[in-house]
């Protein structure tokens, strides 16, 4: 896979211009949902109108599925595009990832490129080369990015601007990534970033840093047989509390997820004695601080450790995290048991400052 070109731009219209006339595609073929057609389409138009097509699915992560690739597939073998033709993903991590995948198993694969509409995929997904569908069990279980590729789009064209249309929920969630980043790589930032609260956050500033870390972990081990699987600190947990909660009316957005996980797995980097006391009640109050607290009922804790078991960074039936060794620095294949698992989550339950100050293990 050779490496994309990651461009951060103030002029998305232009580095796309330049992107198309240095290569020579047969049609281009632009993925969008309902919300980047109206919002981020009309920013790209001019400069892909008349030589294309223009797929619209579904928004959001309900989508992700074989059925919406199928449409997609045939979409492109209606418009008969051929080995040629390029794909544009323009869109949140849904469309990055389920589009890069259609472009990647069309017709053996097909070039595409990844112009990220959120800030959660201008600062991770559209980083790195995965690609990949959620897959629904026979019992219903959802599993997030189950089936996927290892593909590299032929370019990732950020524009900060998109981020004018966002959701603020949405924005919010993609911060969770930029939390990560820092906590596992760069206790510097994390310093910055936690003295600001939300609003005040720099977010070109952010992406380009959020950018230069995921691609020097990626590039260094694409396949996620090592140092990459730092990456999914907080994901081990907070996967499997997002896919509980997908089909349900306490749905939560990827980061949101995400946040609550790097809470319960920063508590058991805690009791592992890797960070101390300090370290915990600085990411956990700083966590709650932007994403609040959705509770976990104690019913759902049962549902939810076991679908950490699909993990793909397991090995031997073994559930191995990536946590923190100290903040700016995080290890991988950290066998963690059920048990632990169950008391992270009730930690993040029940922590109040009076609560885990007084914690010792
Ligand atoms: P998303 O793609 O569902 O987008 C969120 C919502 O924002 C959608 O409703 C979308 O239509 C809307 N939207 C997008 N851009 C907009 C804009 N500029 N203005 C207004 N609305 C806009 O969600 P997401 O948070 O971007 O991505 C989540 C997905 O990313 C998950 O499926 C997750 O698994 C995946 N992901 C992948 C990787 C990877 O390495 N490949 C990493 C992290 C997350």
């Amino acid at each position: 896979m050779s490496k994309p070109n990651v461009i951060i731009t103030q002029n998305i219209q232009q580095e796309l211009q330049k992107f198309i006339a240095n290569n020579t595609y047969s049609k281009i073929c632009v993925i969008t949902d309902q919300n980047t057609k109206a919002h981020c389409y009309p920013l790209i138009r001019e400069v892909v109108k008349g030589n294309g097509i223009l797929i619209q699915i579904p928004a959001g992560e309900e989508a992700k599925t074989i059925e919406t690739c199928q449409k997609i597939w045939q979409y492109m073998t209606t418009a008969q595009l051929d080995r040629k033709a390029l794909v544009i993903n323009l869109g949140g991590g849904v469309i990055g990832d389920m589009g890069g995948f259609c472009a990647s198993t069309y017709k053996r694969g097909i070039d595409f490129i990844q112009i990220p509409t959120t800030l959660l995929s201008q600062v991770d997904a559209s980083v790195g080369g995965k690609l990949g569908i959620d897959f629904t069990e026979e019992n219903g279980n959802v599993f997030k990015n189950h089936i996927g590729v290892f593909n590299e789009p032929k370019a990732v064209l950020i524009d900060i601007n998109f981020l004018s249309t966002l959701d603020k929920r949405e924005l919010r969630s993609g911060f969770a990534e930029i939390i990560k980043h820092c906590l596992i790589a760069d206790k510097q930032k994390w310093d910055v970033i936690c003295a600001r609260s939300f609003d005040e956050q720099d977010w070109t500033d952010l992406a380009a840093h959020s950018v230069a870390i995921k691609s020097k972990v990626t590039e260094a081990d694409p396949h996620e047989k090592g140092l990459r699987k730092i990456l999914n600190f907080g994901h081990t947990l907070g996967h499997a509390v997002e896919s509980f909660y997908l089909n349900s009316k306490k749905k939560l957005l990827h980061g949101e997820a995400i946040a609550i996980g790097m809470i319960c797995e920063s508590f058991i980097a805690a009791k592992r004695g890797f960070i101390t006391m300090e370290d915990l009640q600085q990411i956990s109050s700083y966590i709650v601080s932007v994403y609040g607290k959705p509770e976990i009922p104690s019913k759902d804790i049962n549902h939810i450790i076991p679908l950490t078991l699909q993990d793909k960074k397991n090995e031997n039936s073994e559930v191995l995290f990536s946590l923190l060794e100290e903040i700016g620095i995080a290890n991988y294949n950290v066998s963690v048991g059920v048990e632990e698992m169950k008391e992270s989550i009730e930690f993040y339950n029940s922590f109040t400052d009076y609560f885990y100050n007084s914690i010792r293990f």
